[in-house]
């Protein structure tokens, strides 16, 4: 049976032929993260990918830790990646960690080299390196090469007991230097590393390469369809050679992809750990970073990210998306899901001079016009309120139709205003202005009398609660971040700014994560991180509008 038939691709072909023709009873994915960093929104491609191609044909998905290099991996990283990857709202069939296998690994390593597939070598890895030969000339074979089964079953056995350093031996599969695919002349698959490990302690002092380890893990785990990125292409000779040659019950298949990249974006987790490091951000969650922590701190939605996930899609071809188009997904999650409320980003005091004094009244206002659940709520309104600081000019241009000296405008949600007087201090900075109200333009009462063309948004000064916005531009500057340029001269000194301002008085006990749309400047999610008892932080999740438009 076959769910959601629509989300077609090649890799979902595949999957259904395999089915049709009875080549596999049932479909295993899964998602195998290194735990040496935290998981980004190209991780989030591989989980939507891993889990929906599985559940959508009632299959299973793993969960597991490719924990099998000892140096780069830590307990915070294994609990961060399992915690976004629930939160992006998928379930794992089985939790593994690629760590637990390293006994049955070492025993189909002790298979190849009793079948002659494998030795121990005594080369460094620069000669290793330098016999390896280029994609014109075929590669030296080691001295070491034809050394007997014994001899090289007693070495690997004294490797694993400890009898060797770093780097004086290690273990190669015997396969051919004058392939013309590199990956199979000889490649190293255990070499020698005095580390505790995460999971094992210092039970082991050589662990597996990836190559031979991964698709042990696969086979191991009965994954049918085994999905990684393209640069694992020329390896799926090797990864096919390992499950034949260790003589694994289950044949899994290996599929390639391209990777997510992103416009204004570093994707590697060997790039962003250099940002956390050198406190160019204040975390691996900080609301700039692609992470999905990052993405969650500043505001984003679980569904945001599966729905830019799906309609990127899957292929082959190498690409680049326009990181807006993220931005759009999420203002399509909370267009009607979140309360719309006006806030005060860089306030500017008007006073109402013929509002009585001590007066206040509270106004209706709607909650989210695209969505009448959500209700209306009652602000106050009294005789001072502040504006934004841009919504007045004194000597405004044409087409200007907010506040200038005798102009009038709306108040959202309450009466037109009209301002009289410029309040300015020594330096001739505008600190006040002075207005009257027409209470006769009350909002909701179908006043008709006349029209003004501005409205602005406001808050109640007495009552107002005060807040910092904290609003982002791309950390990277460059628009298509090449690989090898060095990204950290391509920070961008402005990717942060932070503002002091007001927001209505009852938004005063929200809460971390709580979303809100603030009139004109877009959707902002409470900060779980700089949120404090008297004040309370606002990240922008993205803009109001922007050009980009998704071609449908
Ligand atoms: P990084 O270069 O960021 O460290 P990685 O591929 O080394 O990435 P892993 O932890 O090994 O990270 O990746 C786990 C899974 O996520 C792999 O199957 C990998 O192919 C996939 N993956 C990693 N980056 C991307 C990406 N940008 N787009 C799609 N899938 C990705
Ligand atoms: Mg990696």
């Amino acid at each position: 049976m076959e769910n959601n038939p629509t989300n077609s691709n090649f890799i979902r072909n595949i999957v259904k032929k395999d089915l049709e023709s009875g080549k596999r009873k049932e479909v295993i994915t899964r998602f195998p993260p290194e735990p040496n960093g935290y998981l980004h929104i190209g991780h989030a491609k591989s989980i939507v990918l891993n889990f929906e191609l599985a559940d959508d044909f009632n299959g299973r998905t793993n969960l597991r830790f490719d924990d099998t290099n000892p140096s780069k991996e830590e307990e915070e990283f294994v609990k961060s990646i399992k915690e976004d990857v629930k939160w992006l709202g998928f379930e794992w069939e089985n939790l593994f960690f690629a760590s637990s296998y390293f006994e049955e690994m070492y025993d189909r390593a002790v298979l190849l080299i009793k079948k002659g597939l494998a030795y121990v070598d005594d080369l460094s890895a620069d000669e290793i390196r330098e016999t390896r030969g280029t994609l014109k000339e075929p590669g030296k074979e080691s001295p070491y090469r034809n050394r007997n089964v014994e001899e090289n079953l007693d070495l690997f056995e004294r490797m694993r007991n400890g009898e060797f350093k770093d780097g004086e031996k290690v273990l190669r599969a015997k396969i051919d230097m004058s392939s013309p695919n590199m990956n199979m002349r000889d490649p190293v698959i255990y070499r020698i590393v005095h580390l505790s490990h995460h999971n094992t302690g210092d039970k082991w002092c050589i662990y597996p390469m990836y190559d031979f380890a991964h698709p042990l893990e696969d086979a191991i785990e009965n994954i049918t369809h085994s999905i990684c990125t393209m640069e694992f292409e020329d390896h799926r000779p090797l990864y096919n050679w390992v499950v034949r040659e260790c003589e694994m019950e289950s044949t899994p298949q290996q599929i390639e992809f391209a990777r997510l990249n992103m416009t204004n974006t570093v994707m590697s987790k060997r790039k962003l750990k250099q940002l956390v490091d050198a406190e160019v951000v204040d975390g691996w969650d900080d609301p700039r970073m692609p992470t999905i922590s990052g993405l969650r701190r500043k505001g984003y939605t679980p569904a945001a990210i599966r729905n830019f996930c799906r309609e990127i899609g899957v292929s082959k071809n190498q690409s680049v998306v326009d990181e807006r188009m993220l931005e759009h997904f999420i203002r399509q999650d909370l267009k009607e899901d979140a309360p719309r409320t006006m806030s005060i980003l860089k306030p500017l005091k008007v006073v109402i001079t013929n509002y009585p004094e001590g007066q206040v009244e509270m106004l209706d206002a709607d909650n989210n016009p695209e969505n009448p659940e959500l209700g209306v709520r009652k602000i106050p309104f009294s005789r001072e309120i502040y504006i934004e600081q841009e919504d007045f000019m004194e000597n405004p241009p044409k087409k200007y139709f907010r506040l200038f000296p005798g102009n009038e405008v709306r108040l959202k949600h309450a009466y037109f205003i009209k301002c009289n007087d410029v309040i300015k201090d020594e330096d001739g900075n505008v600190v006040e202005l002075h207005c009257t109200y027409d209470p006769e333009t009350k909002s909701g009462t179908g006043f008709t009398g006349r029209k003004v063309k501005g409205t602005l948004h406001w808050v109640n000064a007495d009552t107002a609660t005060a807040a910092e916005f904290r609003l982002y531009e791309p950390l990277i500057l460059d628009e298509d971040t090449e690989e090898d340029k060095d990204f950290l001269d391509q920070i961008n000194p402005d990717s942060l700014e932070v503002l002091n301002g007001f927001v209505e008085d009852n938004m005063k006990d929200a809460k971390p994560y709580d979303k809100f749309q603030f009139y004109r400047h877009g959707y902002f999610n409470v900060d779980s991180k700089y949120s404090t008892n008297d004040k309370l932080a606002f990240n922008r999740i993205v803009s109001l509008k922007s050009s980009f438009r998704l071609n449908k």
